[in-house]
């Protein structure tokens, strides 16, 4: 029997540096895969279809919904976005490891359906530092700058319904830090019982075989 593999939900405010610390975990962590996210949102400029985002219409979103192919959806700012509830299925049936980029509404949904993932919210280490992240992007108007630094301050009120809370002072710091927490977690007594279990029945029979 396959083990079945560890699903790691990453969400924080807008401007946290989610996207910037995935980006450079992912490729130092290979054995997590990352689970592409569908939106109804516009592509920023070089972002790419399959790669960054899904694009859907909201009709083709819509749809997706009413067939239940999402693990969870929300609508953030304006915007549709969902997990293509198919690849994460099927990724941690076969033992691998799963990497969700995704807001606090989505990941409390998923939290009800996978309560054994890994939650971690990471922070910035300052709302002045929060406020220079969203505008440094130059991609966001006036209006939806206030609308995510305004919903930032509400959504770090979930924090305490995460496993971990990181804080996102330097990329590779935070990058270092979440990997830590993969690592333990994967290392933990709870989600090894199988191994163990075995183990405990392999020394006993053998004591046993020789009495
Ligand atoms: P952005 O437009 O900056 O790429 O993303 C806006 C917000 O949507 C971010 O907080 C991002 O984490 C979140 N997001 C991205 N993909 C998903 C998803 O599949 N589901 C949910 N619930 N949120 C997502």
């Amino acid at each position: 029997m396959v083990k079945k593999g560890l699903l790691v939900v990453l969400s924080g405010p807008s401007g946290a540096g989610k996207g910037t610390v995935c980006k450079a975990m992912l490729p130092t962590m290979p054995d997590l895969g990352y689970s592409i996210s569908c939106t109804t949102r516009q592509p920023r400029e070089g972002e790419q279809e399959g790669v960054n985002y899904f694009f859907k219409t909201r009709e083709q979103f819509e749809e997706m919904i009413r067939n239940d192919e999402l693990l969870e959806w929300a609508e953030v700012y304006g915007n549709y976005y969902g997990t293509p509830l198919r690849y994460v299925e099927e990724e941690l049936a076969a033992g691998r490891n799963v990497l969700l980029e995704i807001d606090i509404q989505g990941a409390l949904q998923v939290k009800r359906k996978y309560p054994n993932g890994v939650f971690i919210f990471l922070i910035p280490p300052s709302l002045a530092e929060l406020k220079k992240r969203i505008l440094g992007r130059g991609t966001e108007t006036e209006e939806s700058f206030k609308l995510r630094f305004g919903s930032a301050a509400e959504e770090m009120k979930h924090i305490h319904e995460y496993d971990y809370v990181v804080v996102n002072d330097e990329v590779e710091k935070a990058v270092e830090r979440i990997r830590c927490i993969i690592h333990a977690e994967l290392c933990s007594v709870k989600r090894n019982r199988e191994y163990y279990m075995r183990l405990i029945q392999e020394g006993q029979n053998d004591a046993v075989s020789f009495d």
